[in-house]
């Protein structure tokens, strides 16, 4: 299992809108996309930045990974996680989980973005919550 490239980093937010603001008018990315995964309880937004892509992730509930994620920092954003392009999702997080990697996916399930994706627990991946995804 080779990661392709690193597909997007994953950016916790608390104001979806406020941080498009400051992406756009700082960063000078355009939020091409915007999208709420109900699955995962986020509101995305989404910018091109070279062949990684960034998502802004808010959530939409206090159940929220990403609302538990902003209570732990101080309530604040920030860095929330790395996803690398991988073949087939479901076949990297079994050859993980072969290496002896905890998974807090299984199986993949589906992103934003019409991905397949499952994540690593970041016990097993020296504090780097990490995701792989795949076009499926
Ligand atoms: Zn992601």
């Amino acid at each position: 299992m080779t990661p392709s490239h690193i597909e997007h980093i994953g950016i916790a937010v608390t104001n979806l809108e406020e941080a498009i603001r400051y992406w756009e008018d700082v960063m000078g990315l355009k939020c091409y996309a915007i999208e709420e995964v109900v699955d995962q309880k986020v509101k995305t937004a989404f910018f091109r930045c070279g062949d990684v892509k960034i998502e802004l992730l808010e959530p939409t509930c206090p159940e929220s990974t990403i609302a538990a994620f902003i209570e732990k920092n101080g309530g604040k954003g920030g860095m929330h996680h790395i996803a690398f392009a991988m073949e087939d999702t479901d076949q990297a997080l079994n050859e993980a989980k072969d290496k002896g990697i905890r998974l807090i996916d299984n199986q993949s399930r589906p992103g934003a973005e019409g991905l397949q994706i499952g994540f690593l627990h970041p016990k097993s991946t020296l504090g780097v919550l990490t995701e792989f995804c795949c076009k499926k």
